[in-house]
């Protein structure tokens, strides 16, 4: 059955999670609500396969490894190709369940999608370029070789900001490197996990090489960091939980690979181009209602222009619309939930109590749904709140500066550093400003950094290790020595 007939008889809104290549019910029927932001309403009903569901799926990619790591890297890039295939394929029915689950415009959703797919064409591709050496021999008498073995079975959290984007960047270079891996989805987002699975189902990826589990974080959380066959984690969300998930690794010393929260600094210098500056300050900080790890936080302009561009700027965001992300036209949609409005109204009437003035926007919509206004603060200071925090927000805090060095160190006073943006025309200025920032990922001129080919992810707290590009697959891979003496003999 096509995933949209599976989305139209509802059989993707059964209670059922991917285990084994079975779809299965949730722990004695438990199940969780799926809410569209923009209303409010249930979409759908889920497992919540608990501790019982992830012991189940650890042991089902435990048995799909022992197979799945035989298979020629030409039969995974095959099943892979054809995977990308069908998601590019069923492109409008996941971007419907990503807006309805999350919230985004639509036209938004379905670039996810895309980018999503990149992930799982690139790793298709590179399941067949990966190899290890022939080095030369410190030993006359033996040779010396290197294998790329892929790690085991690995588990991917993912949030539920790019429900489809942040699976894709784990799971496709661990099938590639011919690990099997068991996926738990934000609780926010499980349906677009689950029509991927069923993509991959149908791509003839082999039961149990893929597994989903959903529910409860809790339950299934400890599962997934303790249980020693699972050798590898990878984990986008917020730093205090990517903390946690390290801690609970420890034990059984999993690798880790952690995507978490950042602090993205927006430099904004007096010979920039303001307008264009402008445009990018707005898709770094507004686009998913600012709820993006590298979003711009704080935006730093240089004192001469800063009125000027303050101006340009408070333009952009007003002229922002705002609405259900099924509607034509619209730009930015609600936050995921009521919490998260709430604690976005909490930073900014902080930063106001305490001098800040509000530009744009400053409060929630006064409609059904979880919406805030796109706001832009000015004369921020570096203590607010608002300025330390990472927003996760469509709220912009500007603060001003006076020389390069001032930029650099009010940049780097964070814990974070994953993504940092310069704007300047200044050849001399990219280079000492880029070397640096303390942040795994340095825009200039542009607001997107990240992409398929490309090592994506942070320093200090934001992280550690990279997804994408061959950074990514090496990821899932141990290196093995092997010394292979008798020459001589
Ligand atoms: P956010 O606050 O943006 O939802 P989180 O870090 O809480 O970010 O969530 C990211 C992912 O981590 C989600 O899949 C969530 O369910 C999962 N998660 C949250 N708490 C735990 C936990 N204690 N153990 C395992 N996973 C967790």
């Amino acid at each position: 059955m096509s995933l949209a007939d599976r989305i139209k008889d509802k059989s993707l809104f059964r209670e059922e999670a991917l285990i084994g290549g079975e779809w299965v019910g949730g722990e004695g029927g438990k199940t969780f609500a799926v809410t569209n932001p923009a209303n409010g309403q249930t979409i759908a009903n889920i497992a919540d396969v608990g501790e019982k569901g992830a012991l189940e799926a650890v042991s089902a990619a435990t048995e799909a490894f022992e197979r799945w790591k035989k298979t020629r890297a030409n039969d995974r890039a095959a099943i892979l190709r054809k995977w990308y295939d069908l998601i590019l394929a069923n492109q409008d029915d996941l971007a419907s369940l990503i807006t309805a689950e999350m919230g985004k415009p639509f036209a938004q959703a379905k670039g996810e999608v895309v980018y999503a797919a990149d992930f799982v064409e690139w790793y298709a591709e590179e399941a067949k370029r990966s190899h290890g050496e022939t080095l030369s021999s410190p030993w006359p008498d033996a040779r010396v070789m290197t294998l790329q073995q892929p790690i085991g079975v690995v588990a991917a959290i993912t949030p539920w900001n790019f429900p489809a984007g942040m699976i894709t960047r784990k799971v496709a270079p661990a099938l590639a490197a011919g690990c099997c891996a068991v996926v738990k989805p934000a609780p926010e987002t499980p349906l677009t996990a689950l029509a991927l699975a069923k993509l991959a189902e149908d791509a003839g990826l082999p039961p149990g090489v893929m597994n989903v589990v959903t529910g409860e974080a809790a339950n299934i959380g400890p599962v997934l960091t303790g249980d020693p066959r699972i050798r590898m984690l990878g984990f986008t969300g917020s730093t205090e939980i990517g903390k946690l998930l390290m801690r609970q690794s420890a034990d059984t010393v999993k690798k880790v690979a952690l995507e978490l929260g950042g602090n993205a600094p927006f430099i904004v210098m007096d010979d920039a181009d303001l307008e264009s500056a402008a445009a990018g300050a707005i898709l770094a900080k507004y686009r998913v209602s600012g709820q993006v790890c590298v979003a711009a936080n704080r935006l730093l302009v240089q004192r001469g222009v800063a009125d000027k561009f303050v101006e340009v700027l408070k333009a952009k965001v007003e002229a922002i619309k705002v609405g259900d992300g099924f509607e034509d036209g619209i730009d930015m949609g609600p936050l995921v939930h009521e919490e998260a409005v709430g604690r976005v109204e909490g930073l900014v009437r902080e930063a106001s109590d305490a001098g800040a003035s509000i530009a744009a926007g400053g409060a929630r919509l006064d409609r059904e749904g979880a919406f805030f206004a796109p706001t832009l603060i000015d004369n921020a200071t570096p203590d607010m709140s608002i300025v330390k925090n990472e927003i996760f927000g469509p709220v912009l805090s500007v603060m001003r500066f006076d020389d390069e060095e001032e930029a650099i160190r009010i940049a780097n006073d964070t814990p974070y550093g994953l993504a940092g943006y310069i704007y300047t025309r200044d050849v001399g200025r990219v280079h000492r400003l880029a070397e640096a920032l303390e942040y795994g990922m340095v825009g200039v001129n542009v607001p997107l950094v990240g992409s398929s080919s490309t090592p994506f992810g942070g320093v200090k707290q934001s992280g550690i290790g990279r997804e994408g590009g061959r950074w990514g697959m090496e990821e899932f891979q141990e290196t093995k020595l092997i010394v292979l003496g008798g020459i001589g003999s």
